[in-house]
This record gives structure tokens, C-alpha cells and sequence, in this order.
């Protein structure tokens, strides 16, 4: 791929302590386009800045887009190192076979990350647990409101830093679980990383942290009776010994943190299933104590210890709300291989 580049003279400055997530972007961004019959075109890096956009634009509408997410990460020799990076490329392809988008070159797409990542190299921060958040998205941008998958579409990649998701340490949080709204369906778009996921999912979310939760754990959309995720976030569960977390669906997101702390429970030779898991039998376990650990999975927190379950009024305290030590463990492999502090034999850390 021959990335063409415009360059900017007015940089931003670099943000001196703490930034709000996803609030400050770089100086420069990664755009393609398509057109059916032409394929994807012209693949440049240019200085960040709004895109023109018709009133009547596809996305606007009918909401046909999709995006990823993640990160390059400072390692101790001062490399810049992705984690999975194709993965990432490969679940956009899935997304875009299910939302009619054409789908995209998984090498060219890693390489444009690069590209834009090591112009904007001093913007991944050093402190410790920060990063470099990267947005890859597609939107389909036919100017007209008849519904039919657009013939255009614009492919950008964004970046902004981010700090320590745990500034106060790795501190469990408390999960309501959601017997009104659902998030997908078996069928619909669950599997796909697509915005219009998230409009579905905000009411919940809203209500569930006006009531001092952090999160909501979606039920099936069918019989809502089976655990699929957390908020943004695939879910795990330790109990009697053995480690539970949903089958993929169909209306489960395919997380890559996910399959990561299966590979690694795997290769630590824990008993590990991917099953259905209904809220009947977290409960009970909740309730016995045989529930000994839970948390949640994704790029931005990267494990997510859960303290304390609501379920129909009634509360149940995990671990004694502390993190468990699988948790934990997991928690220091992946942080260890991704900012290259550890040995990383599955090769999953990627130097730019
Ligand atoms: C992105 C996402 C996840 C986590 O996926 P990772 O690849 O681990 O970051 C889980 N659930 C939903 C709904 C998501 O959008």
C-alpha cells in the first residue's frame, strides 16, 4: 500500500497529566475511501480535522458503521509495541460482512496503523499503564436516504492517549444485571463492533450508574435467563474451581482479551469452559459461595475485577469484594506481555 502524507505545521501540545478518555486526539489521522467498482482508494495520512458531511449522508440514518479498538503501549526500552493487531482487522472484516460495508485488507490495515502510530510515536505516553488509543472506523457516506448498503464509504484510523484505567489501583467494581433492555440478539449485529450496538446499550448503562453501578450484564435477548457480557466487556466467572464465560453467540462480541485469557488459562492448565450460564445458576452460586471470582475482559481495562452483583433487588459481595487471585494473575500476564515487561512466548506483542 503507498500511503500518501500531507503534513501539518500546528501541533497540538501534548497533554501534561491526566487526560479524560478519548477527549484529545493527535495531529494526524489515516484516511481511505471506496467506491464500488474502484475498491478502496487513496490511502493517506493527514492532519486531523472534522470531515464535510452531507445532510443526508447513509450513517446518519441508517447507522451503517462499524468501528475497532486498541492500543500501542510503550515498552521499557522506549519501543512502541501493539498487541494482536490483525485480530483486530479480522473481527472489522466480520463486521462488515454482516453490516453489507465492503471489507478491507487485513496487512494494509495493520500497516496503516503503524504508519500513523511511529509519525505520532511521541504521543504514546511513558507513565506507567498509559497508552496510545487507537479508533480504527468505516461509515458509509452515499448522499441519499433510500435504504440500500452505500456505494461509498470513508475508512479512518484516530488516536488519542490515554492514562492508567486503574489510577487507584485495580479496584472491583459493581455490576447491576439488566432484566429490562437487551443489548442483541442471536441473528441481529451482537458479534459485530457496531455503533448502533451502543445506542441500544446506553439507556441500561444510564439507569444502572444513576443507581451506583458501574456496569450493567446483559441477558440473551431471547429468554433472558443466559449471562452474555458486561457493559463493553466479556465476562468471566470462577466457580468451584472451574472458569466459566459464555459461548460465543452470535450475540456476544468476539473480545480479544477474551480469547487471550482463555489461551493463557489454557496454557496455565486451568479447567476452562465456554458455555451457557444461566442467572439461576450464578445466583445460586452467588448465594452458596461457590462463586469465587468474576471479571470482566476488553482493550481498555484489560481485566476487570467484579466486587459485587445485583440481581432483582438482592446484592452479592464477590470475593469479599477484593480481587480474586486468578484475576489478578491474568491481570499481570496480559499488562506484562502487552507493555513488554514480560516474556511474551504466544508472540502476540507486535514492535512498530
Ligand atoms: C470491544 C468490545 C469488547 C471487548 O473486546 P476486546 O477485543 O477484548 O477489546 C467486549 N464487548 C463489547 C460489546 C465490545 O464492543
Amino acid at each position: 500500500m503507498n500511503i500518501r502524507y500531507e503534513y501539518t505545521t500546528h501541533f497540538k501540545p501534548k497533554p501534561t497529566g491526566p487526560v479524560a478518555f478519548g477527549t484529545y486526539m493527535t495531529d494526524y489521522m489515516f484516511l481511505m475511501n471506496y467506491e464500488t467498482g474502484k475498491g478502496w482508494y487513496d490511502p493517506r495520512i493527514v492532519p486531523y480535522g472534522p470531515f464535510q458531511i452531507d445532510p443526508a449522508c447513509t450513517v446518519l440514518h441508517y447507522a451503517q458503521e462499524i468501528f475497532e479498538g486498541m492500543k500501542a503501549y510503550r515498552d521499557p526500552n522506549g519501543d512502541i509495541r501493539l498487541f494482536r493487531p490483525e485480530e483486530n482487522f479480522k473481527r472489522m472484516n466480520r463486521s462488515c460482512d454482516r453490516m453489507c460495508i465492503p471489507q478491507v485488507n487485513v496487512d494494509d490495515c495493520v500497516e496503516a496503523v503503524k504508519a500513523l502510530v511511529k509519525l505520532e510515536q511521541d504521543w504514546v505516553p511513558r507513565e506507567k499503564d498509559t497508552s496510545l488509543y487507537i479508533r480504527p472506523f468505516i461509515f458509509a457516506t452515499d448522499n441519499h436516504i433510500g435504504v440500500h448498503a452505500s456505494h461509498t464509504y470513508l475508512f479512518a484510523i484516530i488516536l488519542c492517549p490515554v492514562g492508567s484505567y486503574y489510577p487507584e489501583g485495580l479496584a472491583p467494581v459493581k455490576i447491576m444485571i439488566e432484566e429490562e433492555d437487551v443489548r442483541a440478539v442471536r441473528g441481529g449485529t451482537g458479534f459485530t463492533k457496531c455503533g448502533g450496538n451502543y445506542a441500544a446499550s446506553l439507556r441500561a448503562g444510564d439507569r444502572a450508574e444513576k443507581q451506583g453501578y458501574s456496569q450493567v450484564l446483559w441477558l440473551d435477548g431471547v429468554e433472558r435467563k443466559y449471562i452474555e457480557e458486561v457493559g463493553a466487556m466479556n465476562v468471566f466467572f470462577k466457580i468451584s474451581g472451574q472458569i466459566v464465560t459464555p459461548a460465543l453467540s452470535g450475540s456476544i462480541l468476539p473480545g480479544i482479551t477474551r480469547m487471550s485469557c482463555l489461551e493463557l488459562l489454557r496454557s496455565w492448565g486451568y479447567p476452562v469452559s465456554e458455555r451457557r450460564l444461566s442467572v439461576d445458576e450464578l445466583v445460586s452460586a452467588a448465594r452458596d459461595g461457590s462463586l469465587e471470582e468474576a471479571f470482566g475482559s476488553g482493550t481498555a481495562a484489560v481485566v476487570s475485577p467484579i466486587g459485587e452483583l445485583s440481581f432483582h433487588g438482592e446484592h452479592f459481595t464477590v470475593n469479599g469484594g477484593k480481587i480474586g487471585p486468578v484475576t489478578q494473575k491474568l491481570y499481570d500476564e496480559l499488562t506484562g506481555i502487552q507493555w513488554g515487561r514480560r516474556e511474551d512466548p504466544f508472540g502476540w506483542s507486535v514492535k512498530i
